[in-house]
Protein backbone atom coordinates (compact mmCIF):
# COMPACT_ATOMS: atom_id res chain seq x y z
CA UNK A 1 0.00 0.00 0.00
CA UNK A 2 1.06 3.53 -0.76
CA UNK A 3 2.28 5.36 2.22
CA UNK A 4 2.00 9.19 2.44
CA UNK A 5 3.80 10.82 5.54
CA UNK A 6 2.74 14.70 6.11
CA UNK A 7 4.91 16.87 8.60
CA UNK A 8 2.94 20.12 9.54
CA UNK A 9 2.22 22.83 12.01
CA UNK A 10 -1.32 22.57 11.25
CA UNK A 11 -2.58 18.40 10.96
CA UNK A 12 -6.21 19.49 11.58
CA UNK A 13 -6.05 20.33 7.47
CA UNK A 14 -5.83 16.55 7.03
CA UNK A 15 -7.08 15.24 5.55
CA UNK A 16 -9.76 17.42 4.56
CA UNK A 17 -10.29 17.29 0.69
CA UNK A 18 -8.33 14.01 0.89
CA UNK A 19 -11.11 12.50 3.17
CA UNK A 20 -14.17 12.96 0.74
CA UNK A 21 -15.20 10.72 -2.33
CA UNK A 22 -13.41 8.42 -4.09
CA UNK A 23 -9.59 9.56 -2.79
CA UNK A 24 -11.51 9.37 1.12
CA UNK A 25 -13.27 6.26 0.44
CA UNK A 26 -9.41 4.59 -0.84
CA UNK A 27 -8.13 5.78 2.52
CA UNK A 28 -6.79 3.33 5.09
CA UNK A 29 -7.80 0.21 2.21
CA UNK A 30 -5.95 1.28 -0.98
CA UNK A 31 -3.37 4.27 0.29
CA UNK A 32 -2.33 5.27 3.80
CA UNK A 33 -2.07 8.69 5.03
CA UNK A 34 0.41 9.44 8.34
CA UNK A 35 -0.18 13.16 9.51
CA UNK A 36 2.39 14.39 12.40
CA UNK A 37 2.05 17.67 14.14
CA UNK A 38 5.79 19.07 14.01
CA UNK A 39 4.86 21.18 17.17
CA UNK A 40 5.40 17.86 18.87
CA UNK A 41 8.76 17.59 17.73
CA UNK A 42 10.04 20.42 19.32
CA UNK A 43 12.90 20.07 21.72
CA UNK A 44 12.31 22.70 23.79
CA UNK A 45 9.67 23.23 26.67
CA UNK A 46 8.35 26.18 25.17
CA UNK A 47 7.36 24.00 21.53
CA UNK A 48 9.59 25.99 19.40
CA UNK A 49 9.49 25.24 15.83
CA UNK A 50 11.08 28.51 14.08
CA UNK A 51 13.78 30.88 14.81
CA UNK A 52 14.64 34.48 13.25
CA UNK A 53 16.98 34.14 10.00
CA UNK A 54 20.61 34.14 10.31
CA UNK A 55 21.65 37.69 8.07
CA UNK A 56 18.46 39.62 9.26
CA UNK A 57 15.61 39.81 7.03
CA UNK A 58 11.60 39.17 7.74
CA UNK A 59 9.42 36.50 8.83
CA UNK A 60 10.90 33.29 10.72
CA UNK A 61 12.44 29.89 9.42
CA UNK A 62 11.67 26.21 10.59
CA UNK A 63 14.42 24.50 12.67
CA UNK A 64 16.80 22.23 11.00
CA UNK A 65 16.45 20.36 14.29
CA UNK A 66 12.70 19.88 14.90
CA UNK A 67 12.14 18.76 11.36
CA UNK A 68 15.16 16.34 11.72
CA UNK A 69 13.90 15.14 15.32
CA UNK A 70 10.11 14.47 13.29
CA UNK A 71 11.54 12.41 9.85
CA UNK A 72 14.21 10.49 11.97
CA UNK A 73 11.30 9.01 14.02
CA UNK A 74 8.95 8.38 10.91
CA UNK A 75 11.54 8.11 8.19
CA UNK A 76 11.20 3.82 6.72
CA UNK A 77 12.51 4.13 3.15
CA UNK A 78 10.70 6.54 0.36
CA UNK A 79 11.02 9.71 -1.22
CA UNK A 80 11.65 12.83 0.90
CA UNK A 81 9.77 16.01 -0.37
CA UNK A 82 9.71 19.72 0.75
CA UNK A 83 6.58 21.35 -1.08
CA UNK A 84 8.38 24.94 -2.03
CA UNK A 85 7.66 27.34 -4.54
CA UNK A 86 11.57 26.92 -4.92
CA UNK A 87 11.27 23.31 -6.14
CA UNK A 88 10.86 21.58 -9.37
CA UNK A 89 7.47 21.62 -11.14
CA UNK A 90 4.62 19.55 -10.57
CA UNK A 91 3.03 17.35 -13.71
CA UNK A 92 1.45 14.98 -14.54
CA UNK A 93 3.90 13.03 -15.99
CA UNK A 94 5.62 12.48 -12.70
CA UNK A 95 2.57 10.89 -11.10
CA UNK A 96 3.54 7.29 -11.37
CA UNK A 97 7.33 8.29 -10.68
CA UNK A 98 5.67 9.34 -7.35
CA UNK A 99 3.46 6.19 -6.22
CA UNK A 100 6.77 3.95 -6.81
CA UNK A 101 7.65 4.76 -3.40
CA UNK A 102 6.49 6.07 0.04
CA UNK A 103 6.43 9.54 0.16
CA UNK A 104 7.63 11.88 3.30
CA UNK A 105 5.86 15.29 2.77
CA UNK A 106 7.39 18.10 4.89
CA UNK A 107 4.97 21.15 4.40
CA UNK A 108 6.66 24.21 5.24
CA UNK A 109 5.46 27.70 6.91
CA UNK A 110 6.55 31.41 7.51
CA UNK A 111 9.90 31.90 5.07
CA UNK A 112 10.30 28.32 4.62
CA UNK A 113 13.23 25.92 6.23
CA UNK A 114 16.78 26.16 7.06
CA UNK A 115 18.24 24.82 4.15
CA UNK A 116 20.60 22.32 6.26
CA UNK A 117 17.84 20.29 6.83
CA UNK A 118 16.94 20.05 3.45
CA UNK A 119 20.55 19.21 1.92
CA UNK A 120 21.24 16.59 5.10
CA UNK A 121 18.37 14.75 3.94
CA UNK A 122 18.74 15.20 0.26
CA UNK A 123 15.20 16.72 0.34
CA UNK A 124 13.43 17.20 -3.06
CA UNK A 125 11.66 20.48 -3.25
CA UNK A 126 8.55 20.10 -5.20
CA UNK A 127 6.46 23.57 -6.81
CA UNK A 128 2.63 23.28 -7.47
CA UNK A 129 3.00 26.48 -9.69
CA UNK A 130 4.50 29.79 -9.84
CA UNK A 131 3.04 31.77 -7.10
CA UNK A 132 3.51 31.68 -3.30
CA UNK A 133 1.26 30.24 -0.77
CA UNK A 134 1.54 30.90 3.18
CA UNK A 135 1.70 26.98 3.82
CA UNK A 136 2.77 23.92 1.87
CA UNK A 137 -0.28 22.06 3.06
CA UNK A 138 -2.57 22.80 0.26
CA UNK A 139 0.77 21.82 -2.20
CA UNK A 140 0.76 18.39 -0.57
CA UNK A 141 -3.01 17.94 -1.08
CA UNK A 142 -2.50 18.96 -4.67
CA UNK A 143 0.38 16.27 -4.92
CA UNK A 144 -0.99 13.61 -2.90
CA UNK A 145 -5.02 13.71 -4.40
CA UNK A 146 -3.55 14.06 -8.19
CA UNK A 147 -1.77 10.40 -7.12
CA UNK A 148 -4.28 9.13 -5.92
CA UNK A 149 -6.76 9.03 -8.34
CA UNK A 150 -4.14 6.96 -10.39
CA UNK A 151 -3.99 3.96 -8.13
CA UNK A 152 -5.93 1.32 -9.45
CA UNK A 153 -9.24 0.68 -8.54
CA UNK A 154 -9.50 4.18 -6.48
CA UNK A 155 -11.69 5.73 -9.53
CA UNK A 156 -14.90 3.88 -10.33
CA UNK A 157 -14.34 4.98 -14.38
CA UNK A 158 -10.44 3.78 -14.98
CA UNK A 159 -11.06 4.56 -18.54
CA UNK A 160 -11.46 8.28 -17.99
CA UNK A 161 -8.13 8.82 -16.65
CA UNK A 162 -6.85 7.85 -19.80
CA UNK A 163 -8.68 10.58 -21.36
CA UNK A 164 -7.77 13.40 -18.89
CA UNK A 165 -6.05 16.35 -19.64
CA UNK A 166 -2.35 16.07 -19.99
CA UNK A 167 -2.24 12.52 -20.07
CA UNK A 168 -1.45 12.52 -23.62
CA UNK A 169 -0.32 15.74 -23.99
CA UNK A 170 -3.19 17.39 -24.95
CA UNK A 171 -5.73 19.20 -22.94
CA UNK A 172 -9.73 17.29 -22.93
CA UNK A 173 -12.13 18.06 -25.57
CA UNK A 174 -15.08 19.53 -24.59
CA UNK A 175 -17.67 17.77 -22.73
CA UNK A 176 -22.13 17.91 -22.83
CA UNK A 177 -24.49 16.44 -21.70
CA UNK A 178 -28.53 16.39 -21.41
CA UNK A 179 -30.35 18.35 -23.12
CA UNK A 180 -29.19 18.24 -26.33
CA UNK A 181 -30.33 21.32 -27.07
CA UNK A 182 -30.20 24.16 -23.76
CA UNK A 183 -31.47 27.15 -24.14
CA UNK A 184 -30.28 29.91 -21.05
CA UNK A 185 -33.06 31.74 -18.76
CA UNK A 186 -34.08 34.51 -20.64
CA UNK A 187 -32.57 34.30 -23.66
CA UNK A 188 -33.51 33.22 -27.28
CA UNK A 189 -29.66 31.60 -27.99
CA UNK A 190 -30.23 27.89 -28.54
CA UNK A 191 -26.79 26.19 -27.66
CA UNK A 192 -26.84 22.81 -29.58
CA UNK A 193 -24.21 19.35 -28.74
CA UNK A 194 -22.36 18.73 -32.48
CA UNK A 195 -24.64 16.05 -33.54
CA UNK A 196 -21.77 13.95 -34.36
CA UNK A 197 -22.11 12.99 -30.32
CA UNK A 198 -25.35 11.85 -31.04
CA UNK A 199 -24.51 9.78 -34.09
CA UNK A 200 -23.23 6.73 -32.10
CA UNK A 201 -20.74 6.08 -34.90
CA UNK A 202 -17.77 5.49 -32.78
CA UNK A 203 -14.80 6.20 -35.01
CA UNK A 204 -16.27 9.36 -36.44
CA UNK A 205 -16.58 10.47 -32.53
CA UNK A 206 -13.70 9.52 -31.42
CA UNK A 207 -11.83 11.95 -34.42
CA UNK A 208 -14.64 14.50 -33.63
CA UNK A 209 -12.77 14.05 -29.68
CA UNK A 210 -9.49 13.83 -31.27
CA UNK A 211 -10.17 17.06 -33.23
CA UNK A 212 -11.90 19.23 -30.38
CA UNK A 213 -9.15 18.23 -28.11
CA UNK A 214 -6.72 19.30 -30.37
CA UNK A 215 -8.27 22.70 -31.12
CA UNK A 216 -8.67 23.29 -27.19
CA UNK A 217 -5.19 22.94 -26.65
CA UNK A 218 -3.39 25.14 -29.41
CA UNK A 219 -6.05 27.94 -28.21
CA UNK A 220 -5.58 27.20 -24.52
CA UNK A 221 -2.23 26.06 -23.80
CA UNK A 222 0.25 26.94 -27.26
CA UNK A 223 3.00 25.86 -25.11
CA UNK A 224 1.76 22.01 -24.85
CA UNK A 225 0.79 22.58 -28.17
CA UNK A 226 4.11 22.74 -29.63
CA UNK A 227 5.18 20.39 -27.54
CA UNK A 228 2.50 17.79 -28.74
CA UNK A 229 3.23 18.85 -32.15
CA UNK A 230 7.09 18.28 -31.97
CA UNK A 231 6.86 15.02 -30.48
CA UNK A 232 4.53 14.11 -33.27
CA UNK A 233 6.71 14.96 -35.75
CA UNK A 234 10.00 13.92 -34.43
CA UNK A 235 7.86 10.21 -33.51
CA UNK A 236 7.10 10.62 -37.97
CA UNK A 237 10.66 10.82 -39.00
CA UNK A 238 11.66 7.88 -36.59
N1 LIG B 1 9.98 32.62 1.46
C1 LIG B 1 9.71 31.44 0.72
C2 LIG B 1 8.21 31.19 0.59
C3 LIG B 1 7.61 30.66 1.83
S1 LIG B 1 5.90 30.35 1.61
C4 LIG B 1 10.27 31.58 -0.69
O1 LIG B 1 10.27 32.69 -1.21
O2 LIG B 1 10.68 30.57 -1.30
C5 LIG B 1 5.61 29.26 2.95
C6 LIG B 1 5.52 27.79 2.61
O3 LIG B 1 4.46 27.58 1.69
C7 LIG B 1 6.75 27.21 1.96
O4 LIG B 1 7.68 26.81 2.91
C8 LIG B 1 6.20 26.04 1.18
O5 LIG B 1 6.12 24.86 1.98
C9 LIG B 1 4.76 26.47 0.85
N2 LIG B 1 4.60 26.92 -0.54
C10 LIG B 1 4.41 28.19 -0.97
N3 LIG B 1 4.26 28.25 -2.29
C11 LIG B 1 4.35 26.98 -2.77
C12 LIG B 1 4.30 26.40 -4.07
N4 LIG B 1 4.14 27.14 -5.16
N5 LIG B 1 4.43 25.06 -4.16
C13 LIG B 1 4.62 24.31 -3.07
N6 LIG B 1 4.68 24.81 -1.81
C14 LIG B 1 4.55 26.12 -1.64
Amino acid sequence: MWNVNVGTLFPDLFPGPLGVSCIGKALGSLWHLNVRDLRNYALDKHKTVDDTPFGGGPGMVMKADVLDNWLSEVYNGGRIIYMSPRGKLFKQQHINSFLEKDLYILCGRYEGVDCRFLKHWNVEEVSIGDYVLCGGEIAAMTLVESCVRLIPNVLKNAESVAHDSLSNGLLEHDQYTKPYSWVPKNCEIEYNTPCVLKSGNHRRISEWKKSNSEKVTQEARSDLWIEYVRKKEKNADS
